[in-house]
């Protein structure tokens, strides 16, 4: 049986399957989802991610976590986590580009929150000489500053969808029509929907919550507030939930999200305030990502990167560089948050002056 098969079968039995859970199976069942089974990233799979396009990205991330970790005192024994590391690409990048800073090795327990054992082994021979702990849950982590990067690793969540029809609000689901899986809405008297989130909306307003993102982001914050430290959360998203944005990416162009599940990426846009509603310690601005890298210093680093290159290569070094910051392309769509230790000074990135 395949993906499409098991879910028909199972809506068959149970009834209509919440957004949230049609997700969770698409994405990480054992046995049908996506980051389980596929070569999921970079040109021969469905998408490239910011760390597959160019060196460039880990190693302004390296100096946004190495000024974090200055700013809170140079911990000699502390977490550098990344959520969701995909191929390993930016662990990688951010190890290579601190190796000279021998305190910053040193310290740094490395430790990476991943589900899919298909990926860990990818992640394990990008990072062949280095330490790595993996997790599944952020309680596992070790009571130490913490200092972690999450890139497109929230938008990945399961989420649900509610719509606003006649005043009341529906849950919107997917259901079996003439034995094809469609969206539909069921009636749910006491959805527990934050009114803050429904205030302004209107008939056929649509609104998504990810649960599981809240309570991420929660639980990264209380560590930073209770042992110290900071992070940032890239991704594509918005100040607020922007009604439906669930997508489904293959072969780089976006397909129906029902017609393959198991086979296409699956992603909803990240509700950057709900996340930053959330936390115990300090956040920054949400800033885009075009912002965040020019801050960063990513343009006198390509410039200097161009220095030994030519030809073809060349092109690409330009392009990648385009591709990350130029507000048509990644730069403006893709968002960066910061969290960081009330004592700490704000980390750099996110002031909107240049
Ligand atoms: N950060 C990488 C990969 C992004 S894809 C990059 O920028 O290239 C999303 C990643 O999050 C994958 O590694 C996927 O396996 C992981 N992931 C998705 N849902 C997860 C979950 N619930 N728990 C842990 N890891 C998850």
């Amino acid at each position: 049986m395949d993906a499409l098969a098991v879910l028909k079968q199972k809506i068959a039995r149970d009834g209509p399957m919440s957004i949230h859970n049609f997700m969770a199976f698409c994405l990480m069942d054992k046995d049908y989802g996506y980051y389980q089974k596929k070569p999921v990233f970079g040109t021969e799979g469905d998408f490239v991610t910011a760390p597959e396009i160019s060196q460039m990205f880990g190693e302004m991330i390296a100096i946004w976590l190495v000024q974090c970790w200055d700013a809170a005192g140079r911990p000699d024994d502390f977490i550098l986590l990344e959520l969701g590391p995909g191929l390993g690409t930016l662990m990688s990048d951010i190890l290579r580009a601190t190796k000279s800073l021998k305190p910053f090795q040193a310290g740094a327990r490395i430790i990476l929150l991943e589900r899919s054992d298909q990926l860990k082994e990818k992640q394990k021979s990008a990072l062949n000489d280095a330490d790595i702990t993996w997790i599944s849950k952020l309680s596992d982590l070790p009571k130490k500053p913490l200092f972690f990067v999450a890139n497109e690793f929230f938008d990945a969540l399961p989420i649900y969808q509610y719509q606003k029809i006649d005043t009341h609000w529906f849950e919107r689901v997917i259901d079996l029509k003439d034995g094809a899986l469609v969206f539909s809405t069921r009636y749910t008297p006491h959805i527990a929907i934050d009114q803050r989130l429904t205030f302004d909306k209107i008939d056929g307003d649509i609104v998504e919550v990810s649960p599981s993102a809240l309570s991420i982001a929660q639980e990264l914050s209380q560590h930073i507030s209770q042992h110290s430290g900071a992070g940032v959360i890239i991704d594509y998203g918005n100040w607020g939930s922007l009604g439906d944005t669930l997508q489904a990416v293959q072969k780089h162009k976006v397909v129906d999200p029902l017609k393959e599940p198991g086979q296409a990426d699956l992603t909803a846009h990240v509700d950057f305030h709900a996340l930053s509603r959330n936390v115990s310690c300090d956040h920054s601005k949400m800033v885009p990502q075009g912002v965040f890298l020019e801050h960063l210093g990513i343009t006198e680093r390509a410039k200097h990167l161009a220095q030994n290159l030519e030809g073809a290569a060349l092109a690409t070094h330009i392009a990648a560089h385009k591709r990350l910051t130029h507000p048509e392309e990644m730069g403006r769509l893709f968002k960066a948050l910061a969290f960081y230790s009330k004592d700490m000074t704000p980390p750099i990135g996110f002031s909107h002056d240049p």
